[in-house]
């Protein structure tokens, strides 16, 4: 943001309070903000662990600041946007505080509705803006932008005039409503949200607190900031997923499902639930697939614990079954399987994959169709 015309306050951040006390050191300023940099909002409100309230703190006290990362440092952070365990804070930022005389709300992000970005503002910003959007919608105002001609003067104005911005802040925040549109498109972003947008009593507009979603399709050019990515707080079944290249999402339930197509994967979790089971994760491994991916996402379904037993849907299309079936063979040497596994294939050289499975000697429950492979899968469960 910085590096975009943005204005946002000076800032370092912090894994220790020995580099606290250096950033103290490095910026002499009146007051501190210290924040808990986690990737969830609603900070200032949350509780830590160790019973220390708020991610967010002010001090005046330079030597304050050492104490209030060190309160923050290794301890798990739960907010209204965290699970209920919070998230483990390895870092916390320490910047110049300025002060706040009004907080707005501004955001943009790509919107179904709108076919493409759209701006959401209120001038009721702040720690409270769910509750705002709540109990008084009118207090939201939004703006579709058309993506050919980008933010135009006249919207930006309109933008920072239903802000309440007035004067040359108004000026000032249809600027900075610009920028961040720029900024919006230059990273592929899906939103960008600040929450303050706020006024300081000298007539600054700055950017207190962002939140910035990127498009995990625009990776391939937005290297740099795909390499920031931090894992830490990611589910490491998914973490491990897609380090092999497939589309994995973790789930509650215990049937671990592998399926071809996101169509499928789907469906599949869908006919699952109505036969009373419960999936433990969606996983598309796509037309594209190798017999070592196949190798490695059986492998991910064995090593988690919640799973209990593994439903194989294919749709033969592009793929090969000959290819998920040497794949699931292979995995279920390798690893040793202790849990049921129930198979579907359907489609291309179907007849030669079933042979696979079954020259095998592996305990595998083949199935005929859909129907027949949810309700084997979750029928294994009892046995
Ligand atoms: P969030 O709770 O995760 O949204 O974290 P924020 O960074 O937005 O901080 C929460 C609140 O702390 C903001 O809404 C502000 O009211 C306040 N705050 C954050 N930074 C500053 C600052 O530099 N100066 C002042 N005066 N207040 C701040
Ligand atoms: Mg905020």
């Amino acid at each position: 943001m910085d590096q975009n015309g943005i204005n946002v306050q000076k800032f370092r951040m912090a894994g220790s309070a020995e580099e606290a006390k250096g950033i103290t050191r490095e910026f002499k300023c009146d007051e501190y903000v210290v924040k808990a940099q986690i990737l969830a909002g609603g900070r200032g409100k949350g509780v830590f662990d160790n019973g220390f309230k708020g991610g967010v703190h002010l001090t005046k006290d330079a030597s304050k600041v050492a104490g209030l990362v060190e309160s923050m440092l290794g301890h798990k952070l739960k907010t209204k946007q965290t699970g209920p365990d919070g998230v483990m804070v390895s870092k916390v930022m320490v910047a110049k505080a300025l002060d706040i005389s009004r907080e707005t709300y501004f955001a943009i992000l790509m919107d179904r509705g709108y076919a493409g970005p759209v701006m959401v503002g209120s001038p009721a910003g702040g720690m409270d803006i769910e509750e705002v959007a709540d109990k008084t919608p009118e207090l939201i105002f939004k703006e579709g932008i058309d993506i050919t001609k980008g933010v135009t003067d006249e919207q930006a104005t309109t933008m920072a005039k239903n802000l309440q911005f007035e004067g040359a802040r108004l000026t000032e925040a249809a600027e900075q409503i610009k920028a961040l549109y720029k900024l919006f498109l230059k990273v592929d972003a899906t939103q960008v949200e600040i929450n303050p947008f706020g006024e300081t009593p000298q007539g600054e507009v700055v950017c207190f607190d962002a939140k910035i979603n990127f498009d995990d399709n625009a990776e391939y050019r937005q290297k740099e900031i795909f390499a920031l990515n931090d894992t830490t707080e990611s589910d490491p079944r998914e973490v491990k997923a897609a380090s092999h290249n497939l589309n994995y999402i973790g789930m509650e339930g215990n049937i671990g499902c592998l399926v071809n197509g996101a169509g499928l994967a789907m469906a599949t979790m869908d006919i699952v639930k109505l036969h009373g089971g419960e999936p433990a994760n969606f996983l598309d491994c796509g037309g594209g697939v190798t017999e070592e991916q196949v190798f490695h996402a059986f492998k991910i379904l064995t090593s988690d614990p919640q799973v209990k037993a593994i439903l194989v849907n294919v749709f033969g299309g592009i793929v090969d079954c000959r290819t998920i079936a040497n794949g699931v063979v292979n995995a279920a040497n390798d690893l040793d399987l202790k849990i049921p596994v129930v198979c579907r294939l359907e489609g291309n050289n179907v007849t030669e994959a079933r042979e696979i499975l079954s020259n095998s000697g592996l305990a595998i429950t083949a199935a005929a169709d859909f129907e027949d492979v949810a309700s084997k899968a979750v029928a294994s469960l009892s046995l």
